[in-house]
């Protein structure tokens, strides 16, 4: 089975990738946090996905939803909704393994049973991978070449443009980086400055809180800075926002999240779904090109 990537048409301005974390209870599973009070907090993304696929369909915007495969078999309707109504569906765990936890045959075993999953879910190989809390390790590199990934979307290296992920960079104490090869997997980088859940989640730890409840407008004042300063300074420049049901999906935050889309849409970026902007890197496109306004 092939996947099906729509095309991107060129757009000098940029594009926004909008991606969508579902990860429901999988998250507070990971955290052994599985009393009924946490757990609910998973339980209301599954709610909250309507109410997303709703606003992105008045907007005629396609998406990228990451779904751990625990996330596809407890709410197979509901993922079957957003795989009908065109958006993108790209690995995430089986249930949101904390990636330098896992044995290599355990990552094996996760990447595997994960991309059958979204096999039988959306009819086409996934093309794309995000590690469950952005944590990408050396052997998830190589299992994401063993299993022919396209891209990943967990590191940081890049604010405005796609690049290559490396294998092998070594960092020794008392020399410079040594830099590893290239491989087969496009890097389409995220930050936690673009994620809601940082912004928005209060998290309680055992030795630690994040406070998280700002209001939304503040987080995408944010947001709408990176955007703009990427349609002046840039060209084909690409911005990848990660959002979560469980966190955007409240009546407040999701008016907050349509306003934004009405100021950035203003600025002449297309909405892309990933699989579409690492395909056309890959096909050879230039993204991020910076000093050309000058
Ligand atoms: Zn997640």
């Amino acid at each position: 089975m092939s996947a099906s990537v729509p095309g991107l048409e060129a757009n000098p301005a940029g594009y926004v990738c909008l991606s969508f974390d579902f990860d429901g209870p999988s998250l507070w599973m990971q955290r052994r946090q599985s009393n009924p009070t946490p757990m609910s907090r998973g339980e209301f993304g599954a709610i909250a996905v309507p109410r997303i696929l709703r606003l992105l369909a008045r907007r005629n915007i396609s998406a990228t939803f990451f779904i751990p495969g625990h996330t596809l078999e407890t709410y197979p309707d509901l993922c079957r909704q957003v795989v009908d109504a065109g958006h993108e569906v790209a690995l995430h765990g089986y249930a949101h393994e904390f990636n330098p936890g896992l044995t290599p045959e355990r990552e094996r075993w996760v990447m595997q049973r994960s991309f059958e999953l979204i096999e039988q879910f959306a009819g086409s190989t996934p093309t794309g991978y995000r590690a469950p809390s952005g944590d990408l390790t050396i052997q998830t590199i190589n299992a994401l070449v063993e299993f022919g990934v396209r891209y990943d979307s967990s590191l940081m290296g890049h604010d405005v443009s796609p690049y290559w992920v490396r294998s092998g960079d070594r960092f020794p104490e008392d020399r410079p980086v040594e830099w590893g090869e290239p491989v087969d997997v496009v890097e389409l980088p995220f930050s936690w400055t673009l994620d809601d859940y940082v912004h928005l989640e209060f998290v309680t730890f055992r030795k630690m809180l994040m406070p998280g409840l700002q209001r939304p407008q503040t987080m995408f004042a944010n947001f709408a800075d990176d955007v703009r300063w990427m349609v002046r300074e840039v060209e084909h420049g690409i911005c990848n926002v990660v959002f979560h049901p469980q966190v955007i999906g409240r009546g407040g935050r999701l008016l907050a999240l349509e306003e934004w889309l009405d100021q950035i849409s203003q600025l002449g970026v297309a909405f892309a779904r990933m699989d579409s902007v690492a395909e056309a890197f890959r096909a050879g496109r230039a993204f991020g090109i910076e000093g050309q306004r000058d």
